[in-house]
């Protein structure tokens, strides 16, 4: 669905990007890993064109990533993003942040977009929390109405940058069960992430990045049992 060919990224005169290449398929889980500024962000945002790649391509659904900003914004539409920071808006309850994007982009009706949003409230475990404001909720459950608010768009990839970053310990594993439940249903994502064990469990590709290139890409098994490259292992070493 997405294919990153020889996709090039300069800040300055920096390289944050250096002719990197791969791509996910439809269903499939992406994980990008590896040292802290070695380009996995700046990957991921090229991905929906909030990065614009100073060279090579970028292809979604067999087309390349359109350059008009409104073409763009159709792009976005299909593209759900989560961020380590959960931006929900504070003064609207959790229904409210979940059925704002629909109501507003996708036109549909205020009891739709409530039905709807009720669905996704009960496949992140957060029923009980419909009425709640933001600020009233652990980090976890923020950003589980975070994931269900991406997920009213109808997208048809989920982008993720360290969504468990920010969390506290306790809460991590219930935002990666939410997670990993959506690419058992099939759902195809590019996530960016520390959590090797859940990259082990849930990835069908990982790539590891260091210094704005490809370290090293393959299945989970390559990549965290048998690595070809020492500074895979270097990297995986050194992780807590
Ligand atoms: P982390 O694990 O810390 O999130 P990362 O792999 O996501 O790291 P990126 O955010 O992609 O790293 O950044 C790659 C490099 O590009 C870093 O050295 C960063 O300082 C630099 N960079 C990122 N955004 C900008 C920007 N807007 N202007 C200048 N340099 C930038
Ligand atoms: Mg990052």
């Amino acid at each position: 669905v997405v294919e990153y060919r020889d996709v090039r990224k300069q800040y300055g005169n920096f390289t944050a990007l250096d002719g990197v290449s791969a791509r996910v398929n439809r269903g499939e889980v992406l994980c990008l890993i590896g040292p802290s500024g070695s380009g996995k962000s700046t990957l991921l945002r090229t991905t929906n064109a909030l990065e614009v790649i100073d060279g090579g391509q970028l292809y979604f659904d067999g087309h390349p990533l359109p350059s008009s900003k409104a073409e763009i914004r159709k792009v976005r539409q299909r593209m759900g993003m989560v961020f380590q920071s959960f931006e929900l808006f504070p003064h609207k309850t959790v229904l409210e942040n979940i059925t704002i994007g629909p109501l507003t982009v996708l036109g549909i009706s205020e009891a739709e977009a409530n039905a709807r949003a009720r669905v996704l409230l009960e496949k992140v475990g957060l029923t009980d929390k419909a009425d709640r404001y933001p600020a009233n909720l652990s980090g976890g459950q923020q950003q589980r109405v975070a994931i269900a608010r991406a997920l009213a768009m109808e997208p048809e990839v989920m982008l993720f940058d360290e969504p468990t970053s920010a969390l506290d310990p306790e809460t991590i594993g219930e935002v990666l069960n939410v997670m990993k439940r959506l690419a058992d249903e099939g759902m195809t994502m590019v996530v960016v992430t520390h959590e090797m064990s859940f990259a082990r469990r849930v990835a069908d590709w990982v790539v590891v990045f260091d210094h704005g290139k490809i370290v090293e890409q393959g299945p989970p098994a390559q990549i965290f049992d048998a690595p070809r490259e020492d500074r895979t292992r270097n990297f995986l070493s050194h992780l807590g």
